[in-house]
């Protein structure tokens, strides 16, 4: 396969779609996740290389001059996030499609790159207030990353029509499963 299809999962930070996407990971083998490059720090269990290819400001900069990423951003004030085109072409290249777990600004800009090869799922919390609690129990982050994260979701929650679809996640089953059978539907026709 010189060149597969992409599913892009973005939603507001607790919303659910990392779950979603781990989800759909073990149920099609013919998926593969895109991992990113960051300049956060690696957060409990997350495995350099698997969940984020952890690197330098200095080094996601060197690479964004060497224009290496196919999208990137600053989520967060000083913390960097990015597609690498190596990522993709590699995940293509060994035969499979490319899963994205991505910020609503970066799906949107892969969405408008790929155009008809991509799919963009946005993925809805029952509200803003859930997320808030959902946000708050995860116990990662300091007070001040914690506010920006909350200000950043309520913005972000306003871009869900520009989506292809809207996956509300009232409940993890349903929402699973749902987004299984969407991604098989656009993957394989079926
Ligand atoms: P977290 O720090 O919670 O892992 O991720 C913060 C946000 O950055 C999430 O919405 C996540 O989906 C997004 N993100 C992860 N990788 C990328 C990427 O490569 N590009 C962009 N634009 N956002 C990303």
């Amino acid at each position: 396969m010189t060149q597969g299809k992409l599913v892009i999962f973005s939603a507001p930070s607790g919303a659910g779609k990392t779950t979603i996407v781990h989800y759909l990971l073990s149920r099609i083998p013919e998926l593969e996740f895109s991992v990113s490059a960051t300049t956060r720090e690696s957060r409990g269990s997350e495995e350099n290389n698997k969940d984020y290819y952890f690197i330098s400001k200095e080094e996601f900069l060197h690479k964004v001059a060497k224009h290496e990423f196919v999208e990137f951003e600053e989520v967060y004030s000083g913390t960097f996030y990015g597609t690498l085109r190596s990522e993709i072409q590699r995940i293509w290249d060994s035969g499979k499609h490319v899963v994205f777990d991505i910020d609503v600004e970066g799906g949107l800009r892969l969405r408008k790159k790929f155009e008809d090869d991509a799919l963009a799922i946005f993925v809805q919390p029952p509200s803003l207030e859930v997320l808030i609690q959902r946000l708050g129990s995860r116990g990662t982050d300091s007070e001040e990353k914690l506010k920006e994260r909350i200000g950043k979701a309520g913005k972000e929650l306003t871009y869900a029509d520009r989506f292809d679809i809207i996956l509300p996640n009232n409940d993890l089953t349903t929402a699973c499963e749902e987004a299984e059978r969407i991604v098989r539907e656009f993957l394989f026709g079926k």
